[in-house]
């Protein structure tokens, strides 16, 4: 296996870990689109905390096993991943958590409307859509995946299940979880204040476009 691309994967599940964007027991997996060619690298081992490189395996976008080991509990959910880089050749990066914020809203089959702007600022100004319960990486699992997407929407609830982002890149891919549940908490939090508000539809779009132009300076400075 290429060893940066294990590492980039390994920090991804570090940086997860860290930022607190995942369940207790660390359920949850982290994949790499590998650039080129038809294969991801995915976490196989049952929990993102404390990866190694031998909870790696390479994984065919045809769900076949590579290089590595695959326990069934984990085999499972490879469809979910591998569909999302056939279907959207721009994604580099999926990941899929349990985290508790955001799997609240899972389990209540309530979508996260635009509450915080930075779920605005990350492709999710309408909010992150959930696809209906299927069985963990069925083909209705997955089927109702694809339903629930929309084009450039980065993130999905899965109902009663958890949480799957994904992104061109790790960086934003992680960034995108976060951001998802932080708007769940903050949102479970106002609950007891009288509720989320959602940002008004107009303001939504001037948040991305002010996003867009710090990007463009950023870009122009570099
Ligand atoms: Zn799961």
């Amino acid at each position: 296996m290429d060893g940066a691309l294990v590492d980039e994967v390994l920090g991804a599940a570090a940086r997860i870990v860290a930022g607190g964007a995942i369940s207790a027991n660390g359920h949850g997996n982290v994949s790499l689109r590998v650039p080129g060619a038809e294969e991801m690298y995915f976490t196989s081992a049952p929990s993102l905390r404390g990866l190694g490189p031998d909870g790696i395996a390479r994984v065919g976008l045809d769900g076949r096993l590579l290089e590595g080991t695959l326990p069934p509990i984990q085999g499972a959910v490879v469809a979910m991943h591998t569909s999302l880089y056939r279907d959207r050749p721009d994604v580099g990066c999926v990941v899929h958590t349990h985290s508790p914020y955001a799997t609240a809203f899972a389990v209540a089959n309530r979508a996260i409307d635009c509450w915080i702007e930075a779920l605005a600022m990350f492709g999710l100004a309408d909010g992150v859509p959930v696809a209906a319960y299927g069985p963990r990486g069925s083909e209705q699992a997955v089927a109702n995946i694809r339903a629930a997407l929309r084009p450039g929407v980065p993130a999905v609830l899965l109902a009663n299940h958890g949480v799957l982002v994904f992104h061109r890149t790790v960086d934003l891919a992680v960034l995108v979880g976060g951001v998802v549940e932080e708007a769940a908490q903050a949102a479970i939090n106002a609950s007891l204040v009288g509720g989320p508000v959602p940002i008004p539809a107009d303001l939504r779009a001037a948040a991305l476009q002010r996003a867009m132009a710090f990007d463009a300076v950023g870009t122009r400075s570099a």
